[in-house]
């Protein structure tokens, strides 16, 4: 990330959501960024993934400049994001239909993750049978169905209570040690930056 700024504009007022931000991260880290609500958080994570221009300044992963939606990329938004009209199921298959992959051979991978997230009897619900907290579960095996290198996270777990969140936690760890995966993660919790992370900004 380099000299990155942006700069939203609304009703004739605009605001400064990033200023001259510059970072690099290491592959196979994982680096969190902690800051207080508004501080551009979720814009910086927008902008890495490449679904939300930069105003001026450049990102690259892997060398290359990002100009727009990647590959290879797992994103866990701040809010759950599913398709109301498909199950659970349906919802954590989407990538791998967008990328044109096979549907049979990440069934199993898909059934594996539903259990590691503690969502096994809901497979075939709809976000609206869900809580808050189930559908993040859910939104999390959606970033991890195609066994993506670089994860996005933003606030993943915020919005559950503390001993879920301490349990996803740790299974993230283990999936980042196991997989080799390199993760950017946004949280307001500075404990839980410290627990996971080799680089805290
Ligand atoms: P954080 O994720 O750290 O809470 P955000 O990146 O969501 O912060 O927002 C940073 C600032 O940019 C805030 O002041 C917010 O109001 C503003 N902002 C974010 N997205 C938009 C948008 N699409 N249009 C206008 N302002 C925005
Ligand atoms: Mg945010």
């Amino acid at each position: 990330v380099s000299d990155v700024s942006r700069v939203f504009t609304s009703a004739g007022k605009s605001v400064a959501a990033l200023e001259h931000v510059t970072f690099d991260i290491q592959a196979g880290n994982f680096v969190s960024i902690v800051g207080p609500s508004g501080c551009g958080k979720s814009t910086l994570l927008k902008i890495l993934s490449g679904l939300l221009p930069a105003s001026s300044g450049t990102v690259a992963v892997n060398g290359q400049a990002v100009r727009g939606p990647l590959e290879n990329v797992g994103m866990v938004f701040q809010a759950p994001v599913l398709l109301k009209w498909r199950s659970v199921v349906g919802n954590i298959l989407l990538p791998v239909e967008f990328a044109r992959l096979d549907i049979p051979s990440h069934t199993e991978r898909t059934k594996a993750l539903i259990k590691l997230v503690g969502l096994e009897g809901f497979e075939e619900m709809y976000p609206h049978q869900l809580s808050g907290g189930m559908q993040q579960r859910a939104s999390l095996c959606r970033a991890l169905v195609t066994d993506p290198q670089l994860l996005l996270m933003d606030e993943p777990f915020g919005a559950l209570d503390a001993m879920t969140r301490d349990e996803l936690d740790m299974e993230l760890l283990r999936i980042w040690e196991e997989r080799k995966k390199t993760v950017l993660f946004v949280t307001h919790s500075i404990q839980e930056a410290v627990f996971l992370s080799d680089v805290v900004f």
